[in-house]
């Protein structure tokens, strides 16, 4: 069972001795408190609190998670002139970004090819992503099945969905038994700021479509993205709302600014702010599997191994859905710097527990 840690009197941001014996606490089952993650996240960059604070991270990753980095890829199965209006995004609805190739829903004979080509850069699942609202009933669900059974049935890597908002809860049931292994699902923000950016559907319907999800028996992949404008606070408090829903796997981006797109214009997130933030979700979240996932090149340019130095226990490897990602050969060699090795093999996914609704926020109202 685990034990809340009392408040110290000095800021943990300045204390490598505090984080180094906050780290043994947490392996020891005690649990982060939001105002501990928040002065976390107050280290300074190239500081001796900041060490500790990664040192400590890779400790408990070490202690719940082991050596092995999970890899996962994702493939644009229907792509652009999306009728949402996600502010990050290059697909939104009205963006005008046209860097990518837009399509419809690809043939059987392309997810074939986008699973050789996962396998082969040492993934152990692909995600088929698609750009529209979310799933409902009738053809569309039909077609969406079909499409997985066949996938599913390839074998080659574990398959994963993450086709947006589920009208209900035979929508997840549906795509479970045609054998879709892990419905990605990101909260995205913080629910206090993600009004600010995506306005056509709400964070209460992302919190639902988590609970079809988890009642389904489909293992849970959600994040989000870091560097749209949230603050410290609202940081804290998307892993507050992390750690109340409990993932499989939580992929952390980093806002990539697009031209065209709302965010186009915002700089990306420091290299150290990225990191000690990637370091605060693993303690606290030991012992869930934390991806780097999108952004992570543009943020952390040659310093992208180091997403092993601060508790990652996954990543990303191939292409994003409108941009580049990096060479499988970059992954196996930063994991080999920092004592780790890539994991292609498909493992079974423990389904995501159901016991719990909407976001563990107090008087929120949501589901
Ligand atoms: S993030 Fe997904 S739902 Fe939002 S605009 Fe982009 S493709 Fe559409």
């Amino acid at each position: 069972m685990s034990t809340t840690l009392p408040s110290l009197a000095t800021s943990l941001a300045t204390d490598p001795v505090a984080i180094a014996k906050l780290a043994e606490e947490v392996i020891a089952g005690a649990e982060l408190t939001a105002a501990q993650a928040r002065e976390l996240l107050d280290v300074e960059a190239g500081s001796a609190a900041q060490a500790a604070l990664f040192a400590g991270a890779r400790k408990i990753r070490s202690h719940f998670l082991g050596p092995k980095v999970k890899c996962c890829s994702i493939l644009n199965v229907k792509a652009g002139n999306c009728s949402e209006n996600c502010s990050y995004c290059a697909q939104a609805s009205g963006q005008a970004s046209t860097d990518y190739q837009k399509h419809k829903w690809l043939p059987d004979e392309d997810i074939v090819i986008a699973t050789d080509s996962a396998k082969a850069n040492g993934a152990a699942a692909l995600g088929l992503v698609a750009a529209w609202w979310g799933v409902k009933e009738g053809s569309q669900l039909d077609m969406v099945c079909e499409a997985v059974e066949k996938f599913s049935q390839n074998g080659k890597v574990r398959a994963d969905v993450n086709l947006g908002i589920l009208e209900n809860q035979n929508c997840a049931d549906r795509l479970k038994q045609a054998g879709a292994a892990v419905y990605g699902h990101n909260l995205e923000t913080a629910r206090s700021f993600f009004d600010n950016i995506c306005t056509t559907h709400s964070f209460e319907e992302r919190l639902q479509t988590i609970n079809y999800i988890k009642k389904s028996g489909m293992g849970l992949c959600s994040g989000g993205i870091i560097g749209m404008g949230e603050t410290k606070e609202q940081r804290v408090e998307f892993a507050e709302q992390l750690r109340f829903i409990e993932p499989n796997m939580i992929p952390i981006n980093f806002l990539n600014p697009i031209k065209g797109t709302k965010l186009g214009d915002r700089p990306p997130v420091d290299p150290d702010e990225a990191l000690t933030t990637l370091a605060m979700l693993r303690y606290f979240l030991p012992d869930r599997n934390i991806m780097a996932a999108g952004g992570k090149e543009i943020t952390l340019g040659d310093r992208l191994h180091e997403v092993f130095a601060v508790g990652a226990n996954a990543v990303m490897v191939g292409n994003y859905l409108t941009t580049m990602g990096t060479a499988p050969e970059y992954w196996q060699e930063a994991a080999n710097r920092w004592g780790l090795r890539l994991n292609s093999q498909v493992e079974e996914i423990e389904p995501a527990p159901t016991d719990k609704k909407g976001c563990g926020t107090n008087d929120c109202g949501c589901a």
